[in-house]
């Protein structure tokens, strides 16, 4: 059992624990506060699955989105869905986190930031966004040769092994499987 995420450990644990896919969201948030629907979908449900609690959501995402569009339209807008992510309104169905398969097969739009990076980023960037993670090229040539024969869950696979310099003898098929995984081994 891991502990619960919380949001003063939030920018640590996501530089250390993160898939690629949820790393590129927190980023692009803190950089533009800002996130398309596919997008806080992706990392909104992640985060619920990693142990943010709904006050903390509430808290993170207002902090992020209220700068572009200020707390009241936050109020009005954002906060009714982040509610609902986590069944407290409509429904109140307990969405769960996406599986790796399912962002796979999401097709991301201009100035979206969903997806599986490993399908969806260039050559040029994945190299760039793989390097930062701390994989070392001997092992990133092997993580390009999955992703060009289409191979994306064991190109993260290899990531996850080459960062943490541990085996993952199951595979990622899960963003939250990768973030549970690392944190056992890191904590
Ligand atoms: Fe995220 Fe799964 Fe893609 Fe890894 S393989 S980046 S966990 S969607």
């Amino acid at each position: 059992q891991f502990s619960e995420m919380s949001l003063r450990e939030i920018d640590k644990v996501a530089a250390s624990s993160f898939p690629l896919c949820m790393r590129h969201l927190f980023e692009k948030l803190r950089e533009d506060h800002h996130l398309k629907h596919g997008g806080r979908m992706q990392l909104g449900l992640f985060l619920k699955g990693a142990g943010l609690k709904l006050d903390d959501a509430l808290a993170f995402w207002k902090a992020e989105l209220s700068r572009k569009v200020g707390a009241e339209r936050f109020d009005k807008e954002y906060a009714y869905s982040i509610r609902h992510n986590y069944g407290k309104e409509g429904k109140r169905t307990d969405y769960t986190p996406y599986s790796c398969q399912k962002i796979i097969l999401s097709t991301p739009g201009v100035g979206d930031h969903h997806g599986c990076p490993y399908r969806y980023f260039s050559d040029e960037n994945l190299r760039a966004a793989l390097g930062k993670m701390g994989v070392g090229s001997q092992i990133m040539e092997d993580v390009m040769d999955k992703v060009r024969n289409r191979h994306y869950q064991l190109a993260c696979t290899l990531t996850f092994e080459s960062i943490h310099g541990s085996s993952c003898d199951a595979g990622i098929n899960h963003p939250n499987q990768y973030f549970k995984d690392s944190q056992k081994i890191l904590q």
